[in-house]
C-alpha cells in the first residue's frame, strides 16, 4: 500500500486541524482503506483554554472532508462518559451533542468516545479490506495476532457506546506506548500519533502488513471460472431489476470477479455469508438474494422475502421492519446486480460489493469466512440511531 504523505503538500498546512484534514483525505483517497462514508479521524487541541477533541462529522467522507467537516466536542465530557455503566447511542448522540463548543457543526462520530479515551493527538480509523478480510476468516483470531502482535485487539462489539465502553475498561491498565494500534476485530482498525504523519504512517505500514500476509496465503487467481458463462440476463427474467421501485436503478456487474464468484459451488450458500464490516449491512443488507439457473424467480424471490421476515421476528423488539427486497443479487454463472432506489444508492453498493465478493473468496482461502453472527447483525441493521431516523 502507497503512502501518499507528501511534506511538500503538508508545509501547506498552517494548522493543526489543516493537517488533520490532509491525512484524512490521503486515507480517503484509497478505497481499500473507506468506502462512502465509512471510518473516522480526530485531533485533539486547545481552544480558548479547553481541551477539545475535533472529531470526523457524520455525513461527511474522509475523502473530501473539510474542516467545517469535523466536530469539536468537549474532550472531558467525552471521557466521562467512557466511564458510565450504561448509555444508551441515542442519548450519548444528544451528549455528544451538548458538548459540542459549536451546535452548528456536524453531529460528531458514533465513535467520538473512543477517540477521545486514545491519548494521542491523532487518531485514526479505517474498514481496512486486508485487515477485515483476515479477521472474517475462521482461524482470523489467530491470524490478526500473528499479523498484528504489537496491537491491542479486541473482539467484535456493536460500535457505539457499548464498543468505546469496552476499550475503556480493556485499556485501563495498558501502556498506550507499548501498542502501535488496535484491531476491532470484524470492523477495522485504529492508529495514533502526537504527529499526524507517523498516525498515518502507522495505518498504511499496518494495512500493508495484513495485504502481504493475504499475498501470501490468499492469492486471487481470478482467471478460474468456467468460461461457459450465462451471456443474457433476460434467461433469469428481467422481473428482479424493478423491485426497488419502478424507477429504480440496477447496476450490472460482470467483472472478472463479480463472474468469479457467481460461479462458485454451492452458491446459495457461498454468496450468503454476511457483511465485510458491520455499517455496509445499512447499505446492503446481510445477505444477496441468489438466483441460480432454472430457478423460479418469483418463488426465490418470495423465498428471500419470507426468510428476511424470519430473521426480523426472531429478533425485533419494536423495531420498524425495513424493505424485505434483496439490494443486491447473485445471478449463477453470469455475475452480480446492485439495485438502488437512486443511482447514488446502487453505486453505493455496487462499490461495496465489489469489495465484499474479494475479501469472502480470499478469506475461503484462509479456511473459510466468517462475518458476524445474525443477532450481531440484526442488532447493526436495526440499530437504534438508524432506527430513530425511521420513527422521526
Ligand atoms: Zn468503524
Amino acid at each position: 500500500m502507497k503512502n501518499l504523505y507528501s511534506d511538500l503538500d503538508a508545509k501547506n498546512c498552517t494548522s493543526e486541524i489543516d493537517l488533520r484534514v490532509y491525512t484524512s483525505n490521503l486515507l480517503g483517497q484509497d478505497d481499500t482503506l473507506v468506502l462512502h462514508g465509512g471510518g473516522n479521524t480526530s485531533v485533539k487541541s486547545v481552544v480558548n483554554g479547553k481541551d477539545i477533541l475535533f472529531v470526523k462529522g457524520s455525513g461527511w467522507d474522509l475523502v473530501s472532508i473539510k474542516a467545517e467537516g469535523f466536530a469539536p466536542v468537549e474532550l472531558k465530557a467525552l471521557k466521562d462518559m467512557a466511564k458510565l455503566d450504561f448509555l444508551s447511542d441515542t442519548d450519548m448522540v444528544a451528549k455528544q451533542k451538548e458538548a459540542m463548543i459549536d451546535k452548528t457543526a456536524p453531529n460528531p462520530s458514533v465513535e467520538a468516545i473512543l477517540h477521545a479515551i486514545i491519548p494521542f493527538k491523532f487518531v485514526d480509523h479505517t474498514h481496512a479490506d486486508a485487515v477485515v478480510t483476515i479477521s472474517n476468516s475462521k482461524d482470523g483470531i489467530q491470524n490478526i495476532q500473528k499479523v498484528f502482535p504489537t496491537f491491542l485487539i479486541i473482539p467484535y462489539v456493536m460500535p457505539g457506546f457499548i464498543l468505546a465502553q469496552k476499550i475503556y475498561e480493556m485499556s485501563k491498565n495498558l501502556d498506550w506506548n507499548s501498542i502501535d494500534g488496535i484491531i476491532l476485530h470484524n470492523h477495522g482498525i485504529f492508529t495514533f500519533d502526537n504527529n499526524a504523519k507517523i498516525s498515518y504512517s502507522k495505518m498504511i505500514d499496518a494495512v500493508t502488513k495484513a495485504e502481504e500476509f493475504l499475498d501470501k496465503f490468499a492469492k486471487l487467481n481470478l482467471q478460474d471460472y468456467p468460461k461457459k458463462m450465462i451471456k443474457n440476463i433476460i434467461d433469469f427474467g428481467i422481473e428482479i431489476i424493478n423491485m426497488k421501485g419502478s424507477n429504480s436503478i440496477s447496476i450490472k456487474n460482470q467483472s472478472q470477479i463479480a463472474k468469479n464468484f457467481a460461479s462458485q459451488k454451492d452458491l446459495k450458500t457461498f454468496a450468503t455469508r454476511g457483511v465485510l464490516t458491520p455499517e455496509h449491512i445499512l447499505r446492503t443488507k446481510r445477505v444477496p438474494l441468489v438466483l441460480k439457473e432454472g430457478d423460479d424467480i418469483q418463488n426465490e424471490i418470495k423465498k428471500y422475502k419470507k426468510s428476511y421476515e424470519d430473521y426480523f421476528k426472531k429478533f425485533a423488539k419494536d423495531e420498524i421492519m425495513l424493505d424485505s427486497n434483496p439490494n443486491w443479487i447473485v445471478l449463477e454463472n453470469f455475475g452480480i446486480i446492485s439495485l438502488g432506489k437512486t443511482q447514488k444508492e446502487a453505486n453505493i453498493i455496487n462499490d461495496i460489493i465489489n469489495h465484499t465478493i474479494k475479501a469472502i473468496l480470499q478469506a475461503d482461502m484462509l479456511g473459510g469466512y466468517q462475518s458476524i453472527n445474525l443477532q450481531d447483525s440484526f442488532n447493526m441493521e436495526y440499530w437504534e440511531l438508524e432506527q430513530n431516523k425511521l420513527k422521526s
